[in-house]
């Protein structure tokens, strides 16, 4: 992720900051815009790799920001919400968001998480078709090439927090934290065999391996 450059919508002074500390030291390039209402006259003369959008903003909040960008712009998004609750219920809205990210964040997974869309994003046309995941967030169906799984919302948010950060190793607790929904209902063995569920399901699309790997005595990962 050499010199791309990122668009940080965030009224936030310290937040955007930070963002855009560790974006830096990750060689990207930022720009930040504060108020809701200016970003589509910057983005006539700008055209940057990905955009980090904060939902409450003054002027134009993020949804409405996000509807005018995607008239547009492709440009991969990702919306911070406050909450999770707020991003469950965005998630809802065909706002053509491609990632969400809920404060307080860690600035580490927000930027693994932009380069693993911005290397989605370039690898939409370098990688054959037939290797790449999509993931239907209205339908919670994912599909490989023509083949198309449906998974439950349970299914869906565990693989969908496992891949947005691939590689990285999740305990088993933090990815019942992210699956917050049944968090009530969900123990270590739960996890063990909703993966085990999701591994059959990501089976019947034609992997040949499953890319969902469990970490001996720590949890699972994502292995592109
Ligand atoms: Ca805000």
């Amino acid at each position: 992720m050499n010199d791309q450059l990122i668009l940080i919508v965030e009224d936030e002074e310290k937040i955007a900051a930070v963002l855009q500390e560790y974006l830096s030291a990750a060689h990207l390039r930022t720009h930040r815009i504060a108020d809701g209402n200016a970003v589509l006259p910057w983005l006539h003369s700008h055209k940057p790799d990905l955009i980090l959008l904060d939902l409450m903003l003054p002027g134009s909040d993020g949804m409405s920001v996000c509807r005018e960008i995607r008239k547009i712009s492709d440009v991969p998004i990702i919306m911070i919400t406050a909450r999770r609750e707020e991003r469950d219920r965005l998630a809802g809205f065909d706002l053509g968001v491609d990632d969400y990210i809920c404060k307080p964040f860690s600035p580490k997974e927000v930027v693994a998480r932009v380069g693993a869309l911005l290397r989605r994003s370039k690898g939409e046309t370098r990688a054959a078709p037939t290797t790449r995941l999509v993931m239907d967030r209205r339908t919670y169906r994912v599909s490989l090439g023509d083949r198309t799984v449906a998974l439950t919302a349970l299914e869906f948010g565990m693989l969908d927090a496992l891949m947005g950060s691939p590689g990285r190793i999740f305990t088993r607790d933090e990815i019942m934290d992210r699956i917050y929904r049944d968090f009530r209902i969900v123990n270590d063995r739960t996890i063990d065999s909703h993966i085990k569920k999701l591994r059959r399901k990501l089976g019947t699309l034609g992997l040949d391996e499953s890319p969902l790997r469990s970490v001996y005595g720590v949890g699972y990962k994502f292995d592109a």
